[in-house]
C-alpha cells in the first residue's frame, strides 16, 4: 500500500474553502456540523483506501471530491425520512410503512398535531378523561365486543394481555400456531417476557381438541389462539374451531385469548381471497380478549387492539405495563378517523387505501396498467413499455401465498439493465420501489394511483438519463 496517499489527503480547511468557493450557501451551516461532515466524508476515503478501493495519489485530490463532497453534505441536510413510490404491489408492506391512511385520517392527524386537544378531557364535565374513551363506543359498535382499548402496536396487545391474565400460569398454545412475524416477533418469546409460561400441544401440521383438553392442569390460566399469519400450511392440516375451544375454556374457568393478526372487521372473499373469521366473528365465537394490529388490512396506523369482555380490559387498562405501550395523539386521531369509515363498510371500501387497493378488479387494474403506459409513452425511445397481467400479495403477514391478479408495466430499457434502473430508482426524488420480472423493471399498479403517474415519470425519465451509459447485464 502506498503509505503516502494518507499524508495527500486534504485538510478540513482547504476542503472547506474550496466547498465556499463552490457555493457561499455551505457558509450559512454552523461550522461544527459541517467539520463534523466533512471529517466522516474523508473517514470514508480512508476506509476506502485501507480496503483496496482507491490506491493512487491522484485518487485523494480535493479537486475529484469537490462534487462528491457536495452531493454528501446536501444528503446530510435533507431529512432521511422521505417519501417513496410504492410500485411492488404488495398493498401492506412493512418496510414502507404498511398502510397509507385516508384522506380521512391524514386529516385527522393534521388537526390532532396543530394544537391542543381532548386526548385525555372530558368534554362532558371539564375533567380528566380517558384516551381510550375516544374510541371505545366505536371498537364496541363494530366488533360486538362489551369494551376495547388501544396499545402501540399487535406485538404490544399480545404482550399486555398475556402479562395482565397469564404471568406465572401456563398458556395452552397449538405447536402449529408457534410463529415467527417478521422483525423477529416470536410468540414463545413474547410468552417468556411477559412470565406466562407456554404449553405446547398438537403436531405443526394438526392438533385436536383432546390435545387442549388432555394438556390443561391446575397452572393452566388460558387457552390461545395464534393467527399463522405470514405461513401457511398446505395438505393434510386441522387446526380447532374457536367456538369449540372458547367453550373448552370456559367449561374449565380459563380464558379464551385470540391474536388475529391482521385482524380485520370485513371479509375479503370478494376479491378473491379465502374467507377469514373477522375480528366480530372471533367476538361472537367466544373469545375473551382479541387482539390485532391497526396498520395491517384494517388499513390505519400503527396500532395494537384489544377487545374483548369489560371485566378483563379494566384489568388491562390498570396495568402498570399500559403506560409504556400507549399510543399517542396522531395514532388516535387516526385511528379513530379510519374506525368511523367502518361504520359504513362500502365506504370504508372505497375510502381506505389499503381496502380500496386489495378489491381493486382485473378490469380496472388493465385500464390503469394502460393509462400508466400511455403516461409513460415520452420514454419509448429509451425503453421498451408493455403491460402484462401477473399477481400481487397483500403483504404484512396477511393471506400469505395467495395471490391477487394484478397487471404489470415492464420497463426493458435500452442503455442500461433493469437492475440498474432498480437501483438508480433508489436515488431518485422520491425514490420509486419497483421489482424485477423476466429482466424488466416493473411496476404494479395495484399500489399506484393515477394521481402518482405524472411523479413516476419524472423520476423514471431522471433515473434513465443517459449521463452515465451502463452495457446491458452490468449494474
Ligand atoms: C403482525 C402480527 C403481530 C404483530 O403485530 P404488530 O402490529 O406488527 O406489532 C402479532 N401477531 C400476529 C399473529 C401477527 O400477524
Amino acid at each position: 500500500m502506498n503509505t503516502n496517499i494518507f499524508q495527500s489527503i486534504p485538510g478540513i480547511d482547504a476542503c472547506k474553502k474550496a466547498i465556499f468557493d463552490l457555493d457561499p450557501f455551505w457558509k450559512t451551516l454552523p461550522q461544527d456540523f459541517l467539520r463534523m461532515k466533512l471529517t466522516a466524508y474523508w473517514d470514508g476515503v480512508r476506509n476506502d483506501i485501507k480496503k483496496g478501493r482507491l490506491k493512487r495519489t491522484e485518487d485523494v485530490v480535493l479537486e475529484r471530491h469537490l462534487k462528491k463532497i457536495e452531493k454528501y453534505l446536501r444528503k446530510a441536510i435533507s431529512p432521511n425520512f422521505t417519501r417513496v413510490i410504492n410500485a411492488t404491489g404488495v398493498v401492506v408492506h412493512t418496510n414502507m410503512g404498511r398502510s397509507e391512511l385516508s384522506e380521512e385520517a391524514r386529516e385527522a392527524v393534521m388537526e390532532a398535531s396543530r394544537g391542543y386537544s381532548n386526548l385525555e378531557l372530558d368534554l362532558a364535565t371539564g375533567q380528566r378523561g380517558s384516551r381510550y374513551g375516544l374510541i371505545e363506543d366505536l371498537l364496541c359498535y363494530l366488533s360486538g365486543a362489551e369494551s376495547a382499548m388501544v396499545v402501540n402496536n399487535n406485538a404490544a396487545a399480545v404482550l399486555l394481555m398475556l402479562d395482565t391474565f397469564c404471568h406465572g400460569g401456563e398458556v395452552i398454545v397449538s405447536r402449529g400456531e408457534l410463529v415467527e412475524i417478521g422483525g423477529s416477533f416470536r410468540i414463545p418469546e413474547v410468552m417468556a417476557k411477559s412470565g406466562a409460561f407456554l404449553r405446547e400441544v398438537g403436531a405443526t401440521n394438526r392438533t385436536h381438541m383432546d390435545d387442549y383438553k388432555n394438556a390443561i392442569t391446575d397452572e393452566t390460566v388460558a387457552l390461545m389462539r395464534v393467527h399463522t399469519s405470514n405461513y401457511r400450511i398446505i395438505g393434510f392440516h386441522e387446526a380447532c374451531d374457536l367456538e369449540e375451544l372458547s367453550a373448552l375454556a370456559h367449561e374449565k374457568g380459563l380464558l379464551m385469548l385470540e391474536d388475529l393478526g391482521s385482524g380485520s372487521l370485513l371479509h375479503f372473499s370478494d376479491a378473491g381471497l379465502p374467507d377469514e373469521p373477522t375480528v366480530q366473528e372471533a367476538v361472537r365465537q367466544g373469545a375473551d380478549i382479541v387482539s390485532f394490529s391497526g396498520d395491517k388490512v384494517l388499513g390505519g396506523p400503527q396500532a395494537g387492539i384489544l377487545v374483548g369482555r369489560k371485566d378483563l380490559i379494566e384489568r388491562c387498562k390498570h396495568n402498570q405495563l399500559t403506560r409504556a405501550l400507549r399510543c399517542d395523539k396522531l395514532c388516535m386521531a387516526a385511528l379513530e378517523a379510519t374506525l368511523r369509515l367502518y361504520i359504513d363498510p362500502s365506504r370504508a371500501r372505497q375510502r381506505i387505501p389499503t381496502l380500496r387497493r386489495i378489491f381493486l378488479s382485473g378490469a380496472e387494474l388493465e385500464e390503469r396498467a394502460k393509462a400508466l403506459k400511455s403516461a409513460l409513452s415520452s420514454l419509448e425511445p429509451h425503453c421498451r413499455i408493455d403491460v402484462e397481467p401477473d399477481v400481487s400479495r397483500v403483504g404484512g403477514g396477511a393471506f400469505p401465498q395467495y395471490d391477487l391478479p394484478t397487471w404489470l408495466v415492464s420497463l426493458r430499457p435500452r442503455m442500461c439493465s433493469a437492475q440498474t434502473l432498480k437501483k438508480r430508482l433508489l436515488e431518485t426524488k422520491p425514490p420509486l420501489i419497483g421489482r424485477l420480472e423476466n429482466d424488466a423493471f416493473c411496476l404494479d399498479v395495484r399500489t399506484l394511483e393515477e394521481a402518482d403517474f405524472g411523479q413516476v415519470e419524472a423520476v423514471l425519465r431522471e433515473a434513465l438519463a443517459l449521463k452515465n451509459p451502463v452495457q446491458p447485464g452490468q449494474s
